[in-house]
Parts: C-alpha cells; structure tokens; sequence
C-alpha cells in the first residue's frame, strides 16, 4: 500500500449496529471540538443482526472512556451482570464446568497459585477448586456488587444489544456524529491509489469522505465489496457455521453467568436479561438441518417464546486486512468467531482503541496500517485457539458433530499450549492476551487436561505453610461472598 498525503477530516462510517454506533460514540467523544465531520450512514431498510448479547469484563473500560453512568447503562439496555460461563456437556455428556471472570488463587512467590494447586492436587487435596474464586462462588450462590472491602468482583454484562445501539446513538448524536439514512448502492474508488473517495446512496445522494469505518456487518460492502481483501477463513478447525436465536420468557430471576451447553451438533446458548432469555443454537449445517435446529431450540427453551426465530449463517475467519487503504473494518465487517467466549462485541472495542491510537493526521502510513493489521489479526488469532480449545479438548463422540470435531485438527498454536500445560502446569501467554492463566487453567482442567507437573518454585512451601495459606484464601473468599448481596438486589438497586 501506497502512503497517501491527505488531511484525515472527514470520516465516514457505513453500519449502525452495535460496531457502528460503539465507533462513533468513541470517535465523536475522542474528537469533539475538533474540526473533523464523523458522518454514520445506516440503512433500517437491511438492519441488524440482532444478536449479541454476552460481553467480557473489558466492556466497562469501554464505557468508562464513554463516561457512562454503569447504573444508566444497565436500566436502558435492560443488563444483567456475568461473572463467567457454565459449560454443560463440553466435557463429556453430563459433565459441567465453570469459566470464571477474576483471579483464581493469588500469586505467590511470582508464579501463579494454579502452580501450587497443582501441587496440592497431587498429594490427594480436595479437587474442587471453586472455593478459591469469588465469581465461581458467587454465580453459584446468584450474588453481586461491584466490589467488596478486599477488592473488585470481577464480572461482564448481559444486555440488550439493539438497546446497547440506541443509547450509544443518542450518545454520539450529542457529540455531533450526523446520522444519514440511507442504503449504499455504491462505492467510489481514487483511480489513481484505490482509496475510497465516497459512498453513493440509492437515491443518487453522495456522501464524501477522507476515511471510511466499513461496520455493515457481514457483508463488508466496503473492506470486501469495494476493496476485495480477501477472507481467511477457519472453518475446518470451527465448523459451526450457522445459528439460529429466539428470546423466551424468563423463567425466575436472572442468573449472573451465561449458559453453554454441548448438543448434538454444536451448542446451545442461554443468557439472562432483566425482561427476557436470549436463546440460540449454534450450530453446523453440515451436521444438521436448519428446521431441525429451530425445532431442537424451541423444543429446549426455559419459558415461552417471545419472537420469531432469527436465523444466521457465517464463516469463521478475519479479513486479510483489518486496515486496507483508507478503510477500517469493524465488527462483523473485520470478521467472526462464534459466540462461545462472547468475544465479538470485545473485538469491536480492541479495534476502535487501536484505531483511536493510530488515527491518522496528515496521512495514511504504510507502516503505521501494517502495525494495526499485525496486531488485529494476532488478536484474532489467539482468541480463536481459546474458542477451538473448548471443541478440541470436548469429551465427546457421541455424534458425527463431534467425532468430526475431534479429527480436524488444531492449529500449532494452540497444541504449543495443551502440550506444554499437559507437561508443565505452564500457562503460555502475551501480556495484553483477553485470556489469561485462570481462563485457560479453568478451560484446559475444566475439559479434562490433567497437567503431569508444576512450576518448581511451588515446591518451595512446606506443607503445612501450604494447607495454611489455602485456608487463609478460602476464608478471605468465604468472607467477600458474604459482603456481597443477591444479584437480584443489586438490579433492583440499579434501576
Ligand atoms: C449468532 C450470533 C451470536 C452472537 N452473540 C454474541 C455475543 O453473545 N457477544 C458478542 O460480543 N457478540 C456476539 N455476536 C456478534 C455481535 O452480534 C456483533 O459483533 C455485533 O452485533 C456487531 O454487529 P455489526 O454492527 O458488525 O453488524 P450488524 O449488526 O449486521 O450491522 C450492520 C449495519 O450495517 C448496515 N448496512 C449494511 N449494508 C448497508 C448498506 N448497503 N447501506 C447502508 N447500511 C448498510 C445495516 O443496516 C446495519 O446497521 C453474535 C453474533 C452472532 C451471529
């Protein structure tokens, strides 16, 4: 790619879902009174996706850079609070797991307490780990406050992510972002570099710019319909490639933790909001029909349906560039990996950070667009090893879904990582990785990796040392969970 020496004033977003509002609430707060147009163009007449429901604890850096009020945020998008994920079935058929949010353990003597615990483990210790974790403890006992006297509790959201939408338009409309309705019906390109010059809407209006935020969703009309990147796609390592959604009545109060269970043909979704359960099957159409599935989700809802079925197709996989000329692509526009670790509304916020800390002035940098790209797509990457470590390492074969699953292979990546786990009790992880040493510690033992030995370093307490510092930290969790109220008390307070 060719540097290109122009002022970068006007920006232009094509999509108004989720990616496109997320990028103009941040655009619009991080150049008010600047002398730059942010210009969102959206079409009601296509819509949204319409899912997306689960986040990870990032969320709420996202919004404290918007300057949200946490109480308002929850109230307008109807939120509930996730302090992790049950896994049902992944490990075998009846087998469960959670995922937790926070640390498990603490550090001692610089190595992680998964170390010593390994350790305890193999003198015949008690294996449930949960007692060292307050987010397990608390999801198991549906309690929740932001903080107790010792500490934060880690959590992440479930809300409504249309209404999520709103509000950031409201949000952005107050920071001058200028909303156009309109369908794209074409895409001017610089003759002379391939730049996008400006976008043409079906009723002959053309809206200029000097950048291009591509967040039209799947179909990325401008990163693959107008500049032709390319897809690098990674369905042989993830086949499911379709989904179909329905919300249900809730049935009780809402669980402060996201449900996933292993089906048939891949797996099911549920995630409690204040007013309502998301629902969805994730699944591969290679294993199972599209009715079946809509009939299987039905067949499995905690309460009675309250919408039609939305039904979705995808392709695991990334573009080839993230940043290609004078076009970001963001969101389901950059690209995809299912929701099993709630992963896409994050990788919408990574790449407007990355962008807001690249954006260019007087002009696009070749170097410059090959370190955003570099970076995007290595984070991509390694939250792709943790989505496929939950279906590599499932204990099933009980259906051709699976036994399927279990002959395609891994990427190196990932089997660096089991195999040096599975030797070593070693977590292998970059600073700035979304997953650290409890979520794969939780994953890996959760499906049933058994690591053969520990960091060294851990032999060094005596035993007794050892069984008197577990206590102390199962006390110092037994006594935060008691600080903290019910989950459902706590929405109550918020509202
Ligand atoms: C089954 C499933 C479950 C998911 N669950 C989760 C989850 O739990 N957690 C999570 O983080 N993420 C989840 N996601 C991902 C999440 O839904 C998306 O990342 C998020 O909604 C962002 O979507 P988007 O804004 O990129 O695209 P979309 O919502 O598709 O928005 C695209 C926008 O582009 C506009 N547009 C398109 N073409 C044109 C045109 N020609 N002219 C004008 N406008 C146009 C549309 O009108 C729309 O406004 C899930 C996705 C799927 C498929």
């Amino acid at each position: 790619m060719s540097a290109r020496e122009r002022p970068v004033r006007r920006i232009v977003i094509v999509g108004g879902g989720s990616a496109g509002w997320m990028t103009a609430a941040a655009l619009g707060r991080a150049l008010a009174g600047q002398p730059h147009s942010i210009t969102l163009v959206e079409s009601e007449m296509i819509g949204t996706v319409g899912v997306g429901e689960a986040t990870v604890p990032p969320i709420h850096e996202f919004n404290r850079y918007l300057r949200l009020d946490q109480a308002e945020f929850l109230c307008a998008t109807h939120g509930t609070i996730k302090l992790g994920i049950e896994f049902e079935g992944w490990g075998g058929v009846g087998h469960r797991y959670f995922h937790p949010f926070g640390y498990l353990g603490i550090e001692m003597s610089g190595i992680h307490f998964h170390h010593y615990w390994l350790r305890h483990l193999a003198a015949g210790g008690d294996p449930d780990h949960s007692p060292y974790n307050l987010e397990t403890m608390a999801a198991r006992e549906s309690r929740f406050a932001p903080a107790t006297r010792h500490g934060p509790v880690h959590h992440a959201v479930h809300f409504d992510a249309a209404a999520y939408a709103r509000f950031l338009r409201a949000y952005a409309e107050d920071k001058g972002v200028v909303r156009i309705e309109g369908k794209v019906a074409d895409v001017r390109l610089d003759g002379e570099d391939g730049f996008i010059t400006a976008l043409v809407l079906d009723d002959g209006r053309a809206v200029d710019g000097d950048f291009f935020v591509d967040c039209s969703g799947f179909r990325g009309l401008l990163i693959e319909g107008a500049l032709a990147t390319g897809y690098e796609q990674w369905g042989h390592w993830l086949p499911c490639d379709s989904a179909v959604a329905m919300p249900s009545e809730s049935e009780g109060d809402p669980a402060p933790f996201t449900r996933s269970t292993a089906r048939e043909a891949g797996w099911q979704w549920r995630i409690p909001l204040q007013h309502r359960d998301g629902n969805g099957y994730v699944y591969s159409s290679a294993h199972l029909g599209h009715d079946e599935a809509e009939a299987l989700l039905r067949s499995r809802l905690p309460g009675a349906p309250l919408a039609d079925a939305n039904r979705l197709r995808f392709v695991a996989g990334h573009r080839k560039a993230i940043w290609n000329r004078n076009c970001v692509a963001i969101g389901l526009a950059g690209g995809f990996l299912e929701p099993l670790e709630s992963t896409s509304i994050h990788l919408i916020q990574t790449t407007i950070i990355r962008l807001l800390s690249l954006l260019p002035r007087d002009a696009i940098d070749p170097h410059v667009v090959a370190r955003f790209n570099r970076d995007a797509l290595h984070e991509y990457r390694t939250i792709r090893d943790f989505v496929i470590a939950h279906y590599a390492l499932a204990g099933r074969d009980d259906t051709p879904f699976w036994r399927d699953v279990a002959a395609a292979g891994i990427p190196d990546t990932l089997a660096e990582r089991i195999e040096a786990f599975r030797a070593t009790g070693n977590i292998l992880f970059e600073p700035g990785d979304l997953f650290g040493p409890t979520n794969w510690y939780a994953v890996l033992t959760g499906q049933g990796v058994r690591p053969q030995s520990w960091h060294p370093i851990a032999d060094g307490l005596p035993d007794a040392e050892l069984a008197a510092r577990l206590a102390t930290l199962r006390g110092r969790v037994a006594e935060q969970l008691a600080e903290l109220p019910p989950h459902v008390e706590f929405l109550r307070r918020s509202n």
